[in-house]
């Protein structure tokens, strides 16, 4: 998705919002895209909203998100995080994959996927998601597209707010990350390593939701390396690791308000 919009600035769009959305890709540049040298991480501008958090660490009740047990034989293979131990933790609000699902209803009563864009800031090395955006969007049974993301980068940037994942919701398919899914992924774990990716697929029945990352550096290289568009197949890693894996650094957090932009 992001790397779509890398291409925003030549399609004549207003001047303000081209300047927003250069101003956003080269803050974010500027503090996150040199994966390299982790230490450079420090560097992050921290900034946190009035009211957004109660009384954090006492009273929020926390709970982490771990990989459920019944899955299915297709997902054991990336049941065990390569790489999270050295990711920054991440918080989101205990409503907030319910919130999307009602939100995303209409669609998928149409078969149609609907998805999402998380911001959040970050407080003492830990990443607060306080911001779901409901881009427009064109989407089908098995594919979605934001457009006017320009109008996304001006609210994460007037909140200071870090791209740190998005969600999506498989109507009709279970749940994985389809090929195309790698790649918007990798665009988001590019710019922020702690990225993931949040699908939710109500009708399958050994998992109705799945948080991924790509693997590092397996995966992100396969994917870096890859020129293809739309859906096709992906080698193996060379490092023998699944492409993609399940988060484990991603907490509920009961106290975490969070504020909704739908832009449709
Ligand atoms: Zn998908
Ligand atoms: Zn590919």
């Amino acid at each position: 998705m992001i790397s779509s919009l890398i291409s925003l600035k030549n399609k004549g769009r207003d001047a303000d919002s081209r300047i927003q959305t250069i101003a956003f890709f080269y803050r974010i540049a500027n503090q996150l895209v040199d994966q390299g040298a982790y230490e450079k991480l420090e560097h992050y501008e921290e900034f946190r909203p009035d009211g957004v958090l109660e009384s954090l660490p006492q009273g929020a009740h926390l709970s982490q998100i771990i990989a459920a047990d019944s899955e299915n034989e297709h997902s054991k293979s990336y049941d065990v995080p390569t790489t999270s131990k050295f990711l920054r933790d991440i918080h989101i609000s205990t409503r907030l994959m319910e919130d999307f699902l009602e939100l995303a209803k209409d669609n998928t009563d149409k078969d149609l996927e609907t998805c999402g864009i998380l911001g959040a800031f970050l407080e003492k090395g830990t990443f607060y998601v306080t911001t779901l955006i409901i881009p427009k969007q064109e989407s089908t049974s098995s594919s979605c597209q934001a457009i006017n993301e320009e109008e996304v980068f001006a609210i994460q940037n007037e909140g200071s707010l870090f791209p740190v994942g998005w969600i999506h919701t498989h109507p009709s398919q279970s749940c994985f990350m389809s090929s195309v899914d790698l790649h918007t992924q990798y665009s988001y774990q590019a710019m922020v390593p702690e990225a993931f990716a949040i699908v939710m697929a109500p009708t399958d029945t050994s998992r109705s939701y799945g948080i991924f990352r790509l693997s590092e550096p397996g995966g992100m290289r396969v994917l870096k390396e890859c020129q293809e568009k739309g859906f096709h197949p992906h080698q193996e890693p060379a490092d023998e690791c699944p492409i993609y894996e399940h988060c484990s650094n991603i907490y509920k957090n009961s106290n975490l308000r969070f504020e909704i932009f739908d832009l449709r």
